[in-house]
């Protein structure tokens, strides 16, 4: 029997490792999984080193993240295979080169998005006074891909910057942007940037034929549509995705 090798496409932050605030205890050094330029590193837990190390040994383990290129840089984990960063804007191959295609049709939807990215950051700039966020657009490549704000205080700071943004975007969703919310990260991406558009492009690549069995694995809702992709849906216990099951299932 040939081995067949399954893919895992996995999410990473809130999934494989989170920040040292969201952990129970006090967070083992030699399990830092990536280094924060505002000294609030990732770290994973004994039992997420050990589902890692499984995984990343014995499947094509793909990371699937809304990181940029520099911020997936600094996580210290080995991957070897394709990574997705940018919520799906950018995609980087086993050798870590840019996957040209694929950024080519990135530049030609954000493009149409630069102008936009840039009224909102004056607009958030405007209400931010006294320095209680933290916005910008991320870049790859010299273009802009994903507008993003976090708050430095109260996450629910967030929730007037929804109401700003839904009024100069058009609604929450179905408007110029789409939007994620989790906890403390507020992102607007173009509709057609997608960790779901990118992982479909590397299905339709890496396993035309679909012979192997394929996860998807992610915390959030904006997860699921890639992990929809899969045959198989891993979600972390008491995430934002299993809160919502829970809730739709009372
Ligand atoms: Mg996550």
């Amino acid at each position: 029997m040939s081995l067949i090798k399954p893919i895992v496409f996995s999410d990473l932050d809130d999934t494989i490792f989170q920040t040292s605030r969201k952990m129970a205890g006090a967070p083992d050094e030699a399990l830092k999984a990536s280094h924060a330029l505002n000294g609030s590193h990732s770290y994973m837990t004994q039992r997420q080193s050990a589902a890692f190390e499984w995984l990343n040994a014995s499947t094509r383990f793909i990371p699937v993240t809304a990181r940029s290129t520099e911020a997936l840089s600094r996580c210290s984990l080995p991957f070897k295979d394709y990574q997705i960063a940018s919520n799906g804007a950018v995609i980087l191959t086993p050798e870590g080169a840019l996957d040209e295609d694929w950024m080519a049709r990135t530049r030609d939807i954000c493009k149409a998005k630069e102008q936009l990215f840039t009224d909102m950051a004056v607009k958030i700039e405007e209400m931010n006074e006294d320095g209680g966020l933290r916005h910008w657009i991320v870049d790859e490549q010299m273009c802009g891909v994903y507008y993003c704000v976090k708050s430095n205080g109260d996450e629910a700071r967030l929730d007037e910057v929804q109401f700003v943004m839904e009024g100069m975007l058009g609604g929450p969703d179905g408007g110029l942007l789409f939007k994620h919310r989790n906890g403390n990260n507020l992102a607007y991406m173009p509709h057609d940037i997608s960790k779901k558009s990118a992982v479909d492009y590397l299905i339709e690549k890496i396993s035309p034929t679909r012979d192997q069995p394929i996860w998807g694995m992610g915390d959030s809702i904006t997860d699921l549509p890639f992990m929809e992709s899969c045959d198989m849906m891993v979600i972390p216990t008491e995430t934002q995705l299993h809160k919502t099951f829970k809730k739709g299932m009372n």
